[in-house]
């Protein structure tokens, strides 16, 4: 049995599975593009927010 070994990687915020892995790759997390990278950080600072 061959077994496929190809990594599948997925959006981080919209959870779109990335054809291409080295695309916006950040801090070890992986986004389709810059707006998803962004949304991400803000999400990550609001809640880092709501925990002070
Ligand atoms: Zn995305």
């Amino acid at each position: 049995m061959a077994q496929e070994s190809t990594k599948r990687v997925n959006c981080l915020t919209c959870n779109k599975q990335l054809k291409r892995i080295k695309r916006y790759y950040r801090d070890g997390k992986y986004f389709c593009n810059k707006n998803c990278y962004k949304a991400f950080i803000k999400k990550q600072s609001q809640e880092a927010k709501e925990k002070a």
